[in-house]
């Protein structure tokens, strides 16, 4: 593999010629903003946060879309890059209300973590703000309006998994926003609750709500196991407060892997001291079921009874 060497505010990085500099930058433990940017995901540079300046030229530069160059020399923290970020992280914060108080997403939130890295807050002002509109029809997915920055993360995940496809931009210009199944909720949309949109949010927009107010970040532990349902094998973190178990979460749906429910909740059933009751979608409607019927349990059962009668 060809290498080049450039040169990242001050610093040497040698990395594969196909790298963007953002990878770049990571590679020697520079982390540079970016609220749209996720390896596994198509790059659309949408959010502006990556802007960096690179020597010899005058327009400023997405680092996550442009290719590392022999020789480059690139500045991710200069003056004029950190007003910008300051701006672009004021307009957000502008049109988002206020409540990183209670935000199931306080402390692992990108939006809160670099308006504290480049000191922006909320303001008062007269100006427009994003309707509250959250959507509740779901027990495994609150879905916050109000708090999303339209960085589209959630519809290209979504629509990585052929089957899928639910996600999608709606409206136009500040009433844009993110829509299921042109506008249904997300118990008569076709979502399959894997999750996998709620992973990728960078904010408190998209929240696994078995996990609501169980436990913050800070307060306990995690732990990462693989789950048992099928081939896949997908990773899912055990959050645990004061040595109880008390939920589950889907991680990052990385190599292809799908997520998926009943994957989700096998693991909950394995892991969970106290898991709270499983729900099916049937005809566009959640219904409170048995962990026998949740899981395909009763199926199961039924083909081993039927294999030792055939014995
Ligand atoms: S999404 Fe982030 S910035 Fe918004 S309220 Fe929640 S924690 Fe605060
Ligand atoms: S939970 Fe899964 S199917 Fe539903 S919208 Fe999110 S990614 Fe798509
Ligand atoms: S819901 Fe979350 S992931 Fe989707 S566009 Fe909004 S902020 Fe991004």
């Amino acid at each position: 593999m060809m290498y080049v060497t450039l040169t990242i505010d001050g610093q040497k990085a040698n990395v594969p010629k196909d790298y963007t500099i953002l990878q770049a930058a990571k590679e020697i433990g520079i982390e540079v903003p970016a609220l749209c940017y996720d390896p596994n995901l198509e790059i659309v540079a949408a959010c502006r946060l990556c802007l960096v300046e690179i020597e010899g030229k005058n327009k400023l530069e997405t680092s996550c879309s442009t290719k590392v160059r022999e020789g480059m020399v690139v500045h991710t923290e200069s003056e004029k890059i950190i007003s910008i970020r300051k701006e672009i992280l004021q307009l957000l914060l502008d049109s988002h209300p206020n409540d990183c108080l209670t935000c199931q997403k306080a402390g692992e939130c990108l939006l809160q973590k670099y308006a504290y890295r480049y000191d922006v807050k909320f303001r008062e002002h007269d100006g427009a703000m994003r309707p509250n509109l959250v959507d509740t029809s779901s027990p495994y997915i609150l879905k916050d309006d109000s708090k999303c920055i339209l960085c589209g993360k959630c519809v290209r995940t979504c629509s990585l998994i052929d089957d899928r496809k639910v996600l999608a931009f709606s409206n136009r210009g500040y009433d844009t926003k993110i829509s299921l199944d042109a506008d249904q909720t997300l118990e008569t949309s076709s979502c399959v609750s894997c999750n996998r949109c709620v992973v990728v949010c960078p904010v408190g927009a998209l929240v696994d709500k078995r996990t609501m107010g169980k436990m913050r970040p800070w307060e306990g532990e995690s732990h990462v196991v693989k789950c048992k349902a099928c081939q896949y094998g997908c990773n899912f973190e055990v959050l645990t407060k004061n040595k109880e178990k008390v939920a589950v979460r889907a991680m990052e749906p990385d190599q292809g892997r799908p997520l998926c429910l009943k994957g989700r909740l096998t693991t909950e059933l394995i892991n969970i001291d106290m898991p709270d009751k499983p729900y099916r979608k049937i005809g566009g409607r959640f219904e409170e079921t048995t962990w026998e019927k949740a899981l395909g349990l009763n199926e199961i059962l039924e083909k081993i009874r039927t294999i030792k009668d055939n014995d």
